[in-house]
Formats: C-alpha cells, structure tokens, sequence
C-alpha cells in the first residue's frame, strides 16, 4: 500500500495530524500538474496551485511523511542533539574526491522526506540583499518574465511566506536582540521568530562584532544584510516547534478534492509525447526502490522542484542535458540542453573552536547541565551571525584584491562541459559575483556555535559567494543511482591558462592557491580575533581548533583543505539564465525548449545568494506559484495582490482583474505550435500577483 495524503482526508485546518496523514490506496490517473519533490518549495507549489480549484494537482516525493520522526523534526535543539542526518529522512550524499580539498569525499546531508531539506535543517531564517537580487535579475536582461525577479517582487514574496513574532523579554534582553517588525510578513504560512532558550555568549556576539569593525545590522531583513545580528529561526513560538514547509503549506489546507500528495514516490523520469520531445505528458515514478513503475498523466505541467540535486538529475535522467553526460551515462538523448547540472555554487565553511568555561547548549545537554530538564532549553538553536562585507574582510586590501579577482575572469573556467555557451554562462556569473564583491551584502557568513558535543564554542566562516563552481551529473542510467555532485570546491586558481572553449573532461589539476582559499582564510583569521575579542573572549579558555600553530596564509590553506566542509547551501544546478549562457530556466521558471516544464526551488538563482536559503527558496517558490497560476488563470479573482513590495487590498480592480482572468483563459493555454508540431508557452496577462483566499476552521493565510 503507498502512503498518499490527501487535502480530501482533511477535515478543517487544525485536522489532527494522524487525519491529515491517513493512508490512501489510489490517487487518479491523471493531473493538470504534478509537482515533483514534496519538499520545501514541492509543498508552497503544491498549497498555492491548489488554491485554484480549477486545477488538479499531484506532489510526487521520494521519501516519506516522517510521521515516525515527527518529534525529532519538531523540536529545534534536535537538530544537533537527534540529528535527523541518521535517518532515512536523510539523502546522505557525498561529493565525488574533491583534488583541491585533499582529494576528500565530502558528505552532503538533504533531506529525503515531506518538507524535504526544511524538516531536517538548522533552522535560520535570513535572507539575501537587495543588491544580489537586483543583481540576478540584470543578468536575465529583457527575458520575459525578468520582472519577476526585482529586490522590489523577491521582497514581498519571501514576506508572503512568513509571520514574524519576535522574542520574549527574557530572550531580547540575555540575548541583546533587535528587530523591525516592517520588514517581515505578518500573515504567511511560515513562523520566523526566535528561541525560547538563549546564552549570555549568544548576547555578546553583536558587541563582540562591532569592536572588530562589523556592525550592528540595522536592517538585515530589508534587504542589507551587512553586520551582526541575532538572526531569526523558523520556529512556532506557540509551542515552540519546526515551521517547516509540510506544517505551513500542506497540514493546514482545507478539503479541496483537487490535491494529492504521495510519499514514498521517486520519480524515475519525465515522459514526453512522442510525437513531440517537448511535451510533457506523464510522469513516471517507483514506490519500491525501482522495483515496479508506474505512470500519471499530466494535462498540463511538470513542475520540479526536487532541490538542487534532484531536479538537474530528474532532468538528466528524462533526456534532457548535455549530450556528453547523457551518452556517457546510456541516456537517450531527447532534448539537449548543455547547462542542466552546471553552474552548481555551495557555501564552503570551516569553524574555529575554543573550550570554554561557561556551559553551553552542548555541555548542558551531553553533561546533563543544569537546564536540561527545562523544556524551553530544546528551542535553542544557534542563530547569531555576521554577514560581513569585502570592507570588513579586505580593510586595507579590497582595491586590489577585488582587481585580482577581476583578472582571473581571463584565465580560467571551470573543466565541467564541451559547450561554449555554458563558459559563457560562468563568465556572466563570476562577472556579476565580482561586481557584488564590494557591497553591503555579505562576501562572508560569520556564525556562532555552542551546540558542540564536547561542549566548545565555536565560530564559522563561510564563503557566500564563491568563485569556484562544479556541477551536478549522472553517471549511470538506472535513476535510483545517487547522482554524482562534484562542487569543484577551491577551484578557482590564481594564473591558471584558460582551458580550450570545447574541451575534453579531464580532470580539473590541482591548484596551489584561489580566490576562495583567499576569501576563506582572510575570513578565518578574521573569526579568530573576534573569539578573541572582548566580551566574547572573557569565557573563551583555548583555541581548540586549528590551534595555535596555524598562523601563515599557507597554514591556514593547509587546514581549509583538510577541514572545509558544505554549508549546506547548494543553488544554481539548474540556473536560470539566457540560452546562449547555457541556462536551465528563463524568467518564468520554464525549461528552456521545452513546452510545459518549469524548475522552481533552491536550484535557479544563477548566483549564490549571501543567505541560508529557507527564505529566498520560499520566495522562490511563491514567485513560481504566481507565475504558473498567472499563465493558466491570470491569477484568482477577489483576491489580494502584491504592489510594490506591500500587501494591497485589491478589491479596487477586481473588475478589471475578472476580465483579465477570463481573457487569459482562452489565451493562457498550452497551445499547438504549427511549425514544429509541438507546444508552445502562451503567456498570460502580464499581472500575476493575485492569489486566493485560504480559509478554514478560523485561520487564513494568503
Ligand atoms: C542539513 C541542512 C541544514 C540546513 N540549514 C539551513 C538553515 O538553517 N537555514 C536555511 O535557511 N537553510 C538551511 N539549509 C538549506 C535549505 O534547507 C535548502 O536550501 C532548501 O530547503 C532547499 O529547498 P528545495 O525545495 O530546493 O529542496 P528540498 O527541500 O531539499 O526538497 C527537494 C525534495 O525533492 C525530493 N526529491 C528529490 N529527488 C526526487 C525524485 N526523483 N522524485 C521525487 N522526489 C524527489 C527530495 O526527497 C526532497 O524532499 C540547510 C540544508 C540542509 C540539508
């Protein structure tokens, strides 16, 4: 028997859980969209779609409900102390041997369940800059559908995720937090507030930051996220557990009859018409490991949003990619597309440590401290961080380290495809990532750990936008193979030729010294004398990790090479770019050269956003939602629109909004395209913002 769940199954908003997850033996045979991944953007596509009654709509999701795990997922300190990473909920990945990283597997936690990496990760809730969105969306210049992505749209989109509460007095006072309620969301489906549990280190690290030159971040939730801060995590403080994408955007939903989610349903490929290899019309997937397949068909799209990982592979493994990797993996060849996979950028992080003589959220747990038995103290979950800027990292130096870093643009690209346009697409990448170099977002994410198990204190720096970039592929054509993940961590070289513009696959040599090491070790030393600042320095006894003896540029490239790990932050694997820079999505999410597919998660912003990426993959993903729901329906009548950046009561055109929607039905379909016998995007009116009401059992959420 499969699991599926359905919004049928559920009574009212509050359902109990074991209602909402009751088991079903059948879902249709066919759907007006099947989202593929019920993680954290499967579930926001999933609700939003829904809304609209006039649609069908199936979420297909590899792992399981988690009901099992569900206290596991629920309690935030758990993610350190029952880490979910031992579970089947877990991927598990692993990186091929990265040569500039001591030749190391590195290990890839994502999470394999409902609420996919959202129900298994740390936690923080912050957000990108103002700049790197303005940044991403010059790149896609007059692309339809490029208006999407403006600070002005991202910014309203990631508020419509969220309600913000902030802290208790005993929490803002210990732990020194400040706050502006106007740059959050007050009425969303995802609780941002704070711990209920916090350390007086905790409330030392902004002072700490501003007497080594960071500032106290004014505003790291309107779009400067420069400075320290006590960040938000995505926790209901009604009682104190995970708001995750299942809890915010699948538990609530009212009885429809048009939403069915299947756990425990790995697609295996994307079927295309035969008479047209580029529509989509069914999707295929296994319930048992590969063991049997069964297909649904779809009417009118194939959404993925199966992380960065998932959906190049899913992409891969249905035909479309570049032609090298799907000939070599025994792929038929339906569609090429050189940059599925490529383009892969990740948070590369390491962490200092000291022993303490204060307890910490480690040593009260593993040593059954003092506050252990206080329920409040299993909220706590790390949240100071510093977003630190090229000036902060580079004080004396930036003018001409930001030169040197413009110069290798000339010397190297990375050794990932055959095809010019995908260099082209690199360029364009390492182009505006320098051109953001020098900013008020964060070159650098500096964050405080006290949640070690032998009770240190910790301080990591990682790198928010790197230079080196790697790729996802395949290498096999059986798609329950792990696909392959090579980031191409420290790649990026100082003086290196520039490779040929069609290439052979071999293998990338092994580098003496790069933008990133650079960026990373100047970072490092940078998180060394902030533990050695004061008042974070009072509790802090030794340096543990690396220790003193690594003290030369050379030491520290040393350690990273030993040390670095992920920061868990992959995007970009399926990014959304011009063709000719061998991009996966345009504007509106939709593979290029296909008729009715679109990517929407963490894997299409084409450059590393200075963030965790919960908040900028939920604006992501409510973007999409708008977009597919626009292109079908010109959106909801009697809704409420986004204007601006703010919420607008739109009852003032909703007559012209109801001719719109009823004009767009006849034009916002998938229609046959004469000249090549396939299908074509027919766009919609050019407003997409509205969205329907959810109502149920006294709760609303739009
Ligand atoms: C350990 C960890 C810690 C993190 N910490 C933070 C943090 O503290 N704050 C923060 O903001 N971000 C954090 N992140 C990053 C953030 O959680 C992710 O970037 C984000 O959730 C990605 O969302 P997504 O929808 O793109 O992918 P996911 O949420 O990973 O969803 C993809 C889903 O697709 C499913 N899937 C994959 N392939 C298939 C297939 N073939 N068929 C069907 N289903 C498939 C997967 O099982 C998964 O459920 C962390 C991530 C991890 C892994």
């Amino acid at each position: 028997m499969q699991l599926a769940l359905s919004a049928q199954l559920l009574a009212g908003l509050v359902a109990p859980l074991a209602l909402a997850l009751s088991p079903r033996t059948e879902i249709a045979d066919s759907y007006d969209f099947v989202v593929i991944g019920g993680g954290q953007a499967g579930l926001v596509l999933g609700g939003r779609l829904a809304e609209d009654t006039n649609h069908t709509v199936l979420v297909l999701e590899s792992g399981g409900n988690g009901d099992e795990y569900r206290n596991r997922i629920d309690t935030p300190a758990y993610s350190y102390f029952d880490s979910l990473w031992t579970t089947p909920l877990n991927w598990g990945f692993y990186t091929v041997e990265q040569p500039n990283a001591n030749d190391r597997e590195i290990y890839w936690p994502r999470g394999k369940v409902l609420g996919g990496s959202s129900a298994i990760n740390g936690l923080y809730m912050t957000r990108p800059g103002e700049n790197e969105i303005n940044a991403w969306q010059s790149m896609l210049g007059d692309m339809d559908g490029a208006e999407n992505w403006s600070w002005d749209s991202f910014y309203s989109a990631m508020k419509k995720s969220e309600t913000f509460s902030p802290p208790t007095d005993a929490v803002e006072k210990q732990a020194d937090i400040t706050w502006n309620s106007s740059t959050h969301g007050s009425d969303g489906p995802i609780h941002a507030s704070y711990t209920g549990f916090t350390f007086d280190q905790v409330g030392q690290w902004s002072e700490a930051c501003a007497n080594i030159g960071i500032p106290i971040s004014a505003d790291m939730y309107g779009g400067s996220n420069w400075g320290a801060e006590v960040s938000t995590s995505c926790i209901n403080p009604s009682n104190w557990t995970r708001s995750y994408s299942r809890t915010g955007y699948l538990d609530p939903l009212p009885d429809r009859g048009n939403y069915d989610v299947l756990a425990n349903a790995h697609v295996t490929r994307i079927i295309f018409d035969s008479t047209s290899n580029l529509t989509a019309n069914a999707v295929e997937y296994t319930p048992n490991n590969g063991t049997t397949k069964k297909t649904i068909n779809v009417t009118k799209e194939v959404i993925l949003a199966a992380g960065s990982v998932g959906s190049p592979a899913v992409l891969l493994h249905s035909g479309v990619g570049p032609k090298d990797v799907l000939s070599s993996a025994g792929v038929d060849l339906v569609h090429e597309l050189p940059g599925v996979g490529q383009h892969l950028q990740d948070h590369l992080s390491a962490t200092i440590k000291w022993t303490t003589d204060v307890e910490t959220a480690g040593s009260i747990f593993y040593d059954n401290g003092s506050e252990r038995n206080n329920p409040l103290f299993l909220t706590y979950i790390d949240s100071a961080i510093a977003y630190v800027n090229a000036s902060n990292i580079y004080p004396t130096t930036l003018e001409s380290e930001l030169s040197t870093i413009q110069s290798k643009l000339t010397t190297y690209a990375p050794n990932t495809t055959y095809e010019n346009t995908v260099l082209e697409g690199y360029k364009a990448i390492y182009n505006t990532t320098a051109q953001i170099f020098n900013s008020p977002t964060g070159l650098v994410e500096l964050l405080f750990m006290n949640s070690d198990g032998n009770g240190d204190v910790g301080i990591t720096a990682a790198l928010q936008h790197p230079y080196s970039h790697g790729r996802i592929y395949i290498n096999s054509s059986n798609p329950m193979d792990y696909p392959v993940i090579d980031p191409n961590y420290l790649s990026n070289p100082s003086g290196m030729p520039l490779p040929p513009i069609l290439r052979t696959q071999d293998s990338q040599p092994k580098l003496t010294s790069t933008s990133d090491t650079s960026i990373l070790t100047t970072a490092l030393k940078l998180a060394r004398r902030l533990g050695n600042t004061t008042p974070l320095s009072t509790n802090l006894t030794a340096e543990t990790s690396p220790g003193s003896s690594t003290q030369s540029d050379s030491d520290w490239e040393t350690w990273i090479r030993t040390n670095a790990g992920t920061e868990y932050h992959p995007s970009s694997s399926c990014a959304m770019l011009p063709l000719s820079q061998g991009g996966v999505v345009d504007a509106n999410l939709r593979v290029h050269g296909l008729a009715n597919v679109r990517v929407i998660d963490a894997s299409v912003p084409p450059i590393a956003l200075s963030t965790h990426l919960m908040a900028s993959t939920y604006g992501v993903a409510e973007i999409g939602a708008a977009v597919v729901r626009e292109f079908w329906d010109g959106g909801v009548q009697g809704g409420i629109a986004f204007s601006g950046g703010s919420l607008t009561n739109s009852s003032s055109s909703s007559s012209s909004r109801s001719s719109a929607s009823a004009s767009a039905s006849a034009s916002g379909t998938v229609e046959k395209n004469g000249a090549g016998g396939g299908m074509a995007w027919v766009r919609g009116p050019s407003w997409f913002w509205g969205v329907s009401l959810m109502v149920g059992a006294g709760v609303v959420f739009v």
